[in-house]
């Protein structure tokens, strides 16, 4: 729909490269991503708004401003394998599938998962991939990956995510003993035993439930 692309165009200027969002490749690709397609009917008229919107089962999909900027902070490149944790409505999933060859994405409520799938479907996404489980352990059958994204606020860094990430690998996630308020954090696989860790800033995201999430404490 035009006003949708017109809404679109704007969000990129007004949230995003106002903001500081410069990568080329992330600019693009949330210009390509209809947002509108990722939320409920009822909140349609608000896709373009700045912040996140719920989308059923008590999860919300993220502000378009924190989608870009976690992606951006990912550092990627065309061939790159990356893994997402908390698929929700498949927008971010989406957003990435439009930078690298390939996405997978791990979500643990099971009706989320489908409606995600079948909606990438009909939208014509084919290199994302939608696993159902318990993403605070990754995804181990798939791993290395190039990159890692969590898009719900842990504890702290599971361990099994920095494990499955790739020599030079990335992890973006929101951690803190808060259910609410985290701090976005990057590590970087600088070696086999070797980990840097960066904090980029204060986030607001639903809890990681889970394993190595807070289910455990
Ligand atoms: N990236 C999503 C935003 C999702 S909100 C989007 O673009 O729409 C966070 C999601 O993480 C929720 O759907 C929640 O169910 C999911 N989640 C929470 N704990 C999880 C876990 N351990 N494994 C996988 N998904 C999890």
């Amino acid at each position: 729909m035009r006003d949708f692309t017109l809404q679109r165009d704007m969000m990129i200027r007004e949230q995003l490269e106002y903001r500081g969002i410069s990568d080329p490749a992330v600019i693009a690709a949330m210009r390509a991503v209809p947002r509108e397609e990722f939320v409920p009917a009822d909140v349609r008229a608000y896709a373009y708004e700045d912040g996140p919107l719920p989308i059923g089962e008590g999860q919300t999909i993220s502000q378009p401003y924190m989608v870009a900027y976690m992606t951006e902070a990912l550092e990627l490149s065309r061939g790159d394998r990356v893994l997402e944790i908390g698929t929700g409505s498949g927008y971010a999933a989406a957003v990435l599938s439009r930078i690298v060859a390939e996405v997978h994405t791990v979500e643990r409520i099971a009706g989320l998962a489908m409606a995600a799938r079948e909606r990438l479907d009909r939208l014509g996404y084919t290199n994302i991939r939608i696993h159902v489980g318990d993403g605070s352990l990754g995804w181990p059958d798939q791993a290395p990956y190039d990159a890692i994204v969590v898009t719900a606020g842990a504890p702290e860094i599971p361990q099994p995510l920095t494990e499955q990430l790739a020599t030079g690998g990335r992890l973006v996630i929101p951690v803190g003993l808060n259910l609410t308020f985290q701090t976005l954090v990057r590590v970087r696989r600088t070696g086999k035993d070797d980990y840097s860790r960066e904090e980029l800033m204060a986030v607001m995201f639903v809890p990681l439930i889970g394993a190595a999430g807070w289910e455990s404490r």
